[in-house]
Parts: C-alpha cells; sequence; structure tokens
C-alpha cells in the first residue's frame, strides 16, 4: 500500500479527482458553483466546507441582529430574484441561499465538516493535491483537482481581531467579540460597552439596547452612517403593478448600482459635499445640540471605508432616547469594572462587546506549494483580482467592498468558465497568469491603495496580500460599473496567462 493509499483510506484506496475543487459553501462558493454547473456542464466538481452547513458569514455570525448592510437586490445573485425588504437577517441570507442549493440540485456536490489544510500544485501532473481533513471522522485524505476555485472568504474564521489594552488581565467583566458570540449572553439589564462603531456596531446596538440597562459606543474615531428605511421604492411599486419577480429583480438591481455609482462618483470628486451631505442626514435624528462633530464626523473621506447604513435610523433612536451613548477617544487602560479612556472618562460595564474588525486571511491561510516550494502570496502580482502571477489553475473570489461583494460572484463566474472553454478548446491544461515584457517596468505596490480604501483589517494585513500594478489587467480596482463591461471582453490571448 503507498503513503496516498493511506492517507485515502475514507475514500476507499483511491484518490479522488475532481476537474474543479471549489473551497468554502458561503455565498461565493454556491454562486460559483451554480455558473460553474450552468455554464461549463461538463465539468466535475465538489464543494468542501469545513462547517456543517453553508453560509459562511451568514452561518457563523449570531450576534443580536445580524444581518446585512447592503441590498439584497445587489447581495443577491444575478440569477436569483429578491423578493423581500432589502436588507435581510442572517437568516434570510440563508434561506434565500438553501432555495438556490436546492433548486439546482448543488446539495449533491457539497461535502460538510472537510477542511482543506494544504495544497499543492505539481507541474508534471498539472494538478493540485490537497490535503483534507474529514472532521467528523477526525481522518485526513488527499484529492486531486484540475482547478481551485477559492471562495474561502478573506477573514480569519475561528478567532475575530480584539486588540491589546492595558489592564485587560484585571477586568471582571465578560469580553465578546461578536465573530465568536456565546450562545447563553444574557446582558438583559446590564451594562454593556461597545468598542468600536462599524457596521457591526451599528447592527448590534440597536438590536441589544431595549434589553440593557445601558449602552456605550466607545470609538477611536467616527464614522460615516446613511439612515434609512429598510423598503426599496421602485421595487414595491413594481409588485403593486404585478410585474414578475425575474424583471424586478434585474430592474431594482440596476437602479441601485447606478444610484450606488453615482454616489460613488460624487464621493470622489466632491468629498465635502458628500460629506456634509451624510452630516446632515443624521442631524435630524439627534438630540438638538448634540456634538456631532466629535462623534460622528470621520476623519476620511466618504467611501475610503464603507459606509454603515442605519435602517429606520434606529441607532440614533437609543441616543435620543438616552439608553445608547457615544464616547469618542482611546482607551487609556481597562479597570476591574470596565474602561478609562485617555480624557479620563470611566466607563463601567458587566459585558465589553469588541466590534473591532477581523484579522485578514490571504486564502484562507492554508499552506499552498508549487512542485514543493512554499509559496507566498506577496510574492506575487494578482491578475485582475483573481489569480496570480506564477500560480496556474486557481482563483479567488474577492468580491467588491463598496458594492455587494456578490456581485463579483457572478461576474468571475462567467469569466472563469469563459476560461475553461478557451482552454479546452485549445487542448491546455493549465493556465498561469505571468507579467509580460511590456510589464517589466509596471510600478508593483499594495493590493489595495489606501488612499482608495482603507479599513484598519486592510491595512493592518496588507503586507500578506498579493501585489497590485497600475494597469487594468494587474489589479483589483474594486469597480464594479467598470468590470462588468471590461471583464467578458477581456482578450485571453493577450499575454497576460500563459497555457501549457
Ligand atoms: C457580519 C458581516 C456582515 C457583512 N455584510 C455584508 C454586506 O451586507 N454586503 C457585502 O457585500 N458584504 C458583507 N460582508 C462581507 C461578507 O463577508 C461577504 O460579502 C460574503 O459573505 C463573503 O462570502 P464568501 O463566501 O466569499 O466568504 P465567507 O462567507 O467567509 O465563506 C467562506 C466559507 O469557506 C469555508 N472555508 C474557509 N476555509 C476553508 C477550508 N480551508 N476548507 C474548507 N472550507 C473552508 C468557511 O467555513 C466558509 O463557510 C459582511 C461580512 C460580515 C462579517
Amino acid at each position: 500500500m503507498t503513503q496516498a493509499d493511506t492517507i485515502n483510506a475514507p475514500t476507499a484506496g483511491k484518490t479522488e479527482h475532481v476537474d474543479v475543487l471549489i473551497v468554502g459553501a458561503g455565498i461565493s462558493g454556491i454562486g460559483s458553483a451554480y455558473h460553474l454547473q450552468d455554464q461549463a456542464p461538463g465539468k466535475s466538481f465538489v464543494i468542501l466546507e469545513k462547517y456543517e452547513t453553508f453560509g459562511g458569514t451568514w452561518h457563523m455570525h449570531t450576534y443580536p441582529g445580524v444581518r446585512s448592510d447592503s441590498d439584497l437586490y445587489t447581495f443577491g445573485y444575478r440569477f436569483k430574484p429578491w423578493t423581500s425588504a432589502p436588507l435581510a437577517s442572517a437568516e434570510e441570507i440563508k434561506k434565500y441561499m438553501a432555495e438556490v442549493i436546492s433548486e439546482n440540485n448543488i446539495d449533491k456536490h457539497i461535502r460538510y465538516r472537510h477542511e482543506i489544510t494544504a495544497a499543492s500544485w505539481s507541474s508534471r501532473d498539472k494538478r493540485w493535491t490537497v490535503t483534507v481533513t474529514n472532521l467528523a471522522k477526525g481522518e485526513s485524505f488527499q484529492m486531486t483537482a484540475n482547478f481551485l476555485w477559492m471562495c474561502q472568504g478573506y477573514y480569519k474564521h475561528s478567532q475575530g481581531y480584539t486588540p491589546e489594552w492595558p489592564g485587560m488581565d484585571q477586568y471582571k467583566g465578560q469580553i465578546v467579540h461578536p465573530q465568536t458570540w456565546p450562545k447563553d449572553l444574557d446582558y438583559k439589564g446590564k451594562k454593556v460597552l461597545v468598542i468600536g462603531s462599524g457596521a457591526t456596531a451599528a447592527t448590534l446596538v440597536p438590536a441589544m439596547a431595549a434589553d440593557c440597562e445601558h449602552i456605550t459606543v466607545l470609538q477611536r474615531s467616527p464614522t460615516y452612517f446613511i439612515p434609512g428605511r429598510n423598503v426599496n421604492d421602485l421595487a414595491d411599486t413594481l409588485r403593486q403593478l404585478e410585474i414578475d419577480e425575474e424583471w424586478i429583480h434585474e430592474i431594482v438591481r440596476r437602479k441601485v448600482l447606478f444610484d450606488g455609482q453615482a454616489v460613488t462618483d460624487m464621493a470622489f470628486q466632491y468629498p465635502d459635499m458628500v460629506k456634509d451631505a451624510l452630516l446632515d442626514g443624521i442631524k435630524p435624528l439627534l438630540p438638538e445640540g448634540y456634538d456631532i462633530g466629535k462623534h460622528f464626523t470621520p476623519k476620511y473621506r466618504p467611501w475610503q471605508q464603507r459606509i454603515a447604513f442605519v435602517p429606520e435610523g434606529d441607532l440614533f433612536a437609543g441616543i435620543t432616547s438616552g439608553k445608547v451613548s457615544m464616547a469618542t477617544d482611546e482607551i487609556e487602560t481597562f479597570t476591574p469594572t470596565g474602561v478609562r479612556t485617555k480624557d479620563g472618562t470611566v466607563i463601567d460595564a458587566d459585558i465589553v462587546v469588541t466590534a473591532t474588525g477581523f484579522h485578514l486571511s490571504v486564502l484562507g491561510d492554508i499552506p499552498f506549494e508549487l512542485d514543493g516550494k512554499p509559496l507566498n502570496w506577496a510574492d506575487t502580482v494578482t491578475y485582475r483580482g483573481m489569480m496570480f502571477t506564477g500560480v496556474p489553475n486557481l482563483a479567488w473570489v474577492f468580491g467588491y467592498f463598496r458594492a455587494s461583494w456578490t456581485l463579483r460572484v457572478d461576474i468571475m463566474g462567467d469569466f472563469i468558465t469563459r476560461l475553461f472553454k478557451h482552454m479546452d478548446a485549445k487542448g491546455v491544461h493549465s493556465v498561469t497568469p505571468q507579467l509580460r515584457p511590456e510589464d517589466a517596468d509596471m510600478p508593483v505596490g499594495a493590493w489595495m491603495d489606501p488612499d482608495n480604501f482603507n479599513p484598519n483589517y486592510l491595512m493592518r494585513s496588507q503586507h500578506l496580500m498579493p501585489k497590485s500594478g497600475d494597469k487594468q489587467e494587474w489589479k483589483h480596482d474594486q469597480n464594479y460599473t467598470l468590470e462588468k463591461n471590461v471583464l467578458p471582453t477581456v482578450d485571453l490571448e493577450d499575454g497576460c496567462l500563459v497555457y501549457e
């Protein structure tokens, strides 16, 4: 018996091979599977998912009120109409995904509780060998695949990011990160301190406020918020007119995208005007004379970070009612009963929620090898924010930050399946991005230009990410409006992709 046979005991002594291995059954993995079987129906594939169910982000986040902050007309797939209110709870998103899975017979391709723990490319065999742990059985085995379609997300799932503050060890209360919310956390009648003021805080503070004695939101610096109603008037009107849901989905998507792009363009061209408009939008929702300058006026330009949506202005209602208060300062130290900030303010709390973000995870932190040599992603340059120089037969679905992530799942699905057809027509087995002679002098820098988009989790870990160039071919420029037209027309023989 060979070593491979031993390792492969769970698959009856045979190394299973598939054309395409999709890693992850989150919104990216399920959408990619749909496009693969729809547009390249002959390809065999499996989806390996380490959790016991699908959903990814929407399965693992269980903090109070967990919901999208994008509208589901664009966060939903283009091929499956969204028929409810634009913002959706995690449960509603999972229900939508469950329908996509069952309507398209994707279930039979998913293997839950299977985690990829290593991946190795062989140039001789032109295929990947992945090590997989069956978490239910505690056994490891190997599989091979021609192509890895990486849908494992962009942040470490096991643990959120909590900075180290002085005195944390003397704090007597409970410290909780939203990513690992304890099932039995009892915050009824308690004083809660939420550290951070991004989209997560904007979601969980209103959801908890009614039950707590008081919530203080402590932020180092403010965030932009857009208050609004969780309705889409155009969708509702079209529904009244008994228009087909497929049409409503498409029309509303276009309108949301059109409006979103207009706001983004305005934010780049006239940042001060957009900033003023955002601040004017929240003023009427706050008490008379409230210090908006201190608590709600960010230092960055609108769209340098995601703008948090506040449905029905619920966060501001909490402030007006006195249940929620804002503190804008840095933590000097934790104390046994809470924290003291640098300006000397003491905030007592029974529970501290650290809504302080993620750890970025590059390709799931899976150790990759190319012909036996460890692969350092920071040594690669991205091809259009999806493939990487020197790395054959692999794509990472990395969505949009400013627009809905999922928009890119759809257009990458089109692109990758077009690439498969092109390779089949050429009779080749591998595709590897490679800088062309004319790219030799191209400046190569960070994955994301901090002047364009600079959330803390990205800035902390940019050095681990693949690099970007300054040409369209060699960056992920986070521009859906442009990419949706460019990707379908990309010349697959322009020299950026090398086939063997
Ligand atoms: C709370 C929260 C709210 C968000 N809201 C929005 C929003 O409103 N709009 C928006 O556009 N974006 C939002 N985002 C960003 C969001 O993460 C993405 O939009 C999207 O859900 C990512 O989907 P994904 O499938 O790429 O990754 P994930 O949802 O992270 O799923 C990846 C899956 O891969 C699996 N996996 C990972 N590694 C392995 C491995 N080695 N082996 C096997 N399986 C593996 C994981 O278990 C997981 O199920 C939000 C993020 C968070 C955390």
